[in-house]
């Protein structure tokens, strides 16, 4: 496979060298079942519990809060199905931005519970607006509906924030259930989900220099839940499957290594991200950034209006070795989030995602290669990085 330039961190990124090192015992010699009661199955239960042990220290809560599971969908799916069968909600409040592993979940379920469901309005730059979900709380409340509220912290998409802290005090004065998809924060920002007021959280390590197939589902304290998928009494009988060790090792050294890089790697990469905003600020009148004031420092998302140029963007970056996606990787074209938006048929967007292995010349590059795009001058030669 050949590229030059990455810039879809949001999809997913590299894997850190560190973390790798980490798990390379838990995939050779400490091959035992942490199940097992002799010494090679204590000890990869050892190595589980302690991964347990750091990850829930990062996220400021108890270790027996955290439920490993296979990632960010599972959980997600994990989380809805909780809340509606074992939680009793009995209205669903969400948005239309969420992803897609929220969204067909609460469909899947809601239909299956014969839960109903509403969807808050969100402002034009995407963010939840905090009057309609009121109303919908405060409704739904006196009549006498217990809600599951699941909205989530950044777009994958425009990384508009949710202030979760607003949204679980309101949750916690009306008896909803709060459950945020974390998927896009957790390992990104220093979050300490115990002040948050949520129940429910949702996190993936393959978004934060971790193993793909490994996430966590943060479960509060006294909430009586039962399994998404049933077998073995693994996880404190919450989640049945030999457990993926090295996974749940990895995900622990990857968030070990990004809150203590944090404060370098926000300053370094909010520095790209700005960047590249001027750059494109200077592309020409139509240009519409749809990442905020209030969005993640590690996604940007930019409309460009359609035309037969721009129509093409995506494949002109890509055959010039650049990674940028149109939206979430697995939505498979056309974004439901851009399209919530207001921005549909028009417009052409593209999302570029970054990590701390991305630089500002890479970022020249890109924006000369979308000029050469617009312009419709002959494809650029493959350009080539050292990264
Ligand atoms: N939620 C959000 C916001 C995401 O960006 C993603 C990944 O694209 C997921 C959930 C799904 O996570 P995973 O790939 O670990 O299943």
């Amino acid at each position: 496979m050949k590229y030059s330039i990455y810039l879809d961190n949001a999809a997913t990124t590299a894997i850190e060298e560190e973390v790798l090192d980490a798990m390379y015992p838990y995939l050779t010699t400490a091959y035992g079942n942490p199940s097992s009661l002799h010494a090679l199955g204590r000890g990869t239960r050892h190595g589980m519990e302690t991964a347990r042990n750091s990850i829930a220290a990062h996220l400021g809560v108890k270790p027996s809060s955290i439920c490993f599971t296979s990632g960010g969908t599972e959980s997600n799916n994990m989380a809805i199905a909780a809340a509606l069968r074992d939680l009793h909600c009995d209205h669903i409040i969400t948005s239309r931005l969420e992803h897609h592993s929220v969204l067909n979940a609460i469909d899947y379920y809601a239909e299956l519970f014969k839960t109903s469901i509403s969807y808050v309005a969100v402002h034009e730059d995407g963010t939840v607006d905090h009057n309609d979900l009121k109303k919908m709380l405060t409704e739904q409340h006196a009549r006498g509906k217990k809600c599951l509220v699941s909205l989530m912290h950044a777009n994958n998409e425009t990384g508009m924030f949710t202030e979760i802290r607003w949204v679980g005090a309101l949750c916690k004065k009306f008896g909803a259930v709060f459950h945020s998809d974390c998927v896009q924060t957790i390992g990104h920002c220093s979050l300490n989900l115990s002040r948050t007021g949520v129940h429910l959280a949702s996190g993936s390590a393959h978004k934060f220099g971790g193993p793909k197939g490994v996430g966590i589902l943060y479960i509060q304290e006294g909430l009586s839940i039962r399994p998404l998928i049933y077998g073995g009494a693994q996880e404190r009988g919450l989640r049945a499957g030999t457990e993926n060790v090295a996974g749940a090792v990895g995900f622990a050294k990857a968030l070990e290594l990004a809150v203590k890089n944090y404060p370098e790697d926000y300053l370094y990469i909010s520095e790209l991200k700005h960047y590249l905003v001027s750059l494109l600020k200077n592309e020409g009148e139509g240009v519409v950034i749809n990442s905020g004031r209030f969005s993640l420092y590690t996604i940007l998302s930019v409309s460009f209006p359609k035309t037969s140029r721009s129509e093409g963007l995506l494949l002109q970056l890509d055959q010039s070795g650049i990674c940028v996606s149109g939206g979430a990787a697995c939505s498979g074209g056309g974004s439901h989030v851009i399209e919530a938006l207001g921005k549909g048929q028009e417009w052409v967007t593209l999302r570029f995602s970054f990590s701390k292995w991305n630089a500002k010349k890479e970022l020249d590059k890109v924006v000369y290669c979308i000029r050469q795009a617009l312009e419709e001058k002959p494809l650029v030669e493959k350009i080539n990085c050292q990264r």
